[in-house]
């Protein structure tokens, strides 16, 4: 009978230190396994004395069921652990994570508007995102042109069946984020924009576009000027003269159309610049009152520029492609054939 107890206190001791299947396994096995210490406890039934067999053969078997119900217990809280830790791995595995490993390499467009991207992080713009489909106030009225303007024939427009539109110019966004962040402001806003062209060598239905909004007290078209400059040498990666002409765009007044000196051959004259030397880059100017106003935000107060970069046009100047249609084409063979300048 002793024997008996004395099983019992070496398993309580052994259950405790119980962590996994494995060290469960081994207790199992040492107690109630083919060899284990009960049926050794078992075979003992032979030395003790006859009066007292069937009391010691039914102690043993008590002995075997608590062992037994208890590991049982041991299993099962096992079996739920191990289950919790699953499910806390996989909750630890986001999904938003980008992969480590970027097999392939960037689009032109994406190369050229995250070095631009990052020229206007470093001058304190934030970045904003646009919607792809707009509604027709933001795309026109917002930005001073309203119905039947000439302005809106200039710009072939998809229309959704719901009176929507395919935003046709970054400009779309510009009432939205006004009224996002309200004044002073820095920001740009690449985006992607539609018009129904008929597709040729410089025209697609589908192109890039990246806008900018700089708005605060006393600002002027010399900030504008210095400050187009300044971002320009900086994207180029080399100093640039950048000259203004008047140009009509009805968000802004007055409005320019922007030329830089050519970057690629400092102004000699080469294929880029059509040898002239000169590259018309940009519309731009101070942002119309009434833009601004519409954005919530008082002209009487505040002052801003704005300007329009052609995103695929700088990304087709980067890489030396002659064809607008080789951005979207998704023809592997031509955009692997472009090299950057
Ligand atoms: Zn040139």
């Amino acid at each position: 009978m002793e024997i008996l107890d004395e099983i019992l206190k070496a398993f309580d001791v052994d259950f405790l230190s119980v962590e996994d299947e494995e060290t469960y396994n081994n207790i199992r096995v040492k107690y109630v396994g083919k060899n284990g210490l009960v049926t050794e406890a078992l075979k003992e039934i032979k030395n003790v004395a006859a009066d007292k067999k069937k009391e010691y053969g039914e102690s043993v078997n008590k002995l075997k069921n608590l062992l037994e119900s208890r590991l049982a217990d041991l299993k099962q809280k096992l079996e739920e652990k191990a289950l919790k830790r699953e499910l806390d791995e996989m909750e630890r595995v986001d999904l938003t994570t980008p992969a480590a490993d970027q097999s392939g390499s960037l689009h032109p467009v994406t190369i050229t508007r995250n070095k631009i991207v990052n020229v206007f992080k470093s001058m304190g713009f934030t970045v904003e995102d646009g919607n792809e489909i707009e509604t027709e106030y933001n795309n026109f009225e917002a930005v001073n042109i309203p119905k039947d303007h000439p302005a809106r024939d200039m710009q072939d427009t998809f229309y959704l069946a719901n009176g929507q539109v395919l935003k046709t110019h970054t400009s779309a966004s510009q009432n939205r984020i006004m009224r996002k962040y309200g004044a002073p402001l820095r920001v740009i806003f690449p985006g992607r924009c539609f018009r129904n062209e008929e597709l040729d060598a410089s025209h697609e239905n589908t192109f890039f576009q990246l806008e900018g909004m700089m708005i605060d007290k006393n600002i002027s078209i010399a900030n504008l000027i210095y400050f187009m400059k300044t971002m320009l040498s900086q994207v180029f990666g080399k100093e640039v003269e950048v000259r203004l002409r008047p140009g009509f765009f009805p968000f802004v007044e007055p409005g320019f159309e922007l030329d830089c000196s050519c970057p690629y051959c400092g102004g000699k004259g080469c294929n880029v610049c059509k040898k002239g030397g000169w590259i018309e880059l940009c519309p731009c100017g101070m942002i119309h009152p009434r833009v601004l106003e519409m954005g919530g935000i008082n002209p009487e107060e505040y002052q801003g520029f704005a300007f329009g970069l052609g995103l695929s046009r700088m990304a087709m100047m980067n890489f030396e492609i002659n064809d607008i249609r080789v951005l979207n084409g998704g023809k592997l063979k031509q955009l692997k054939q472009v090299k950057t300048k």
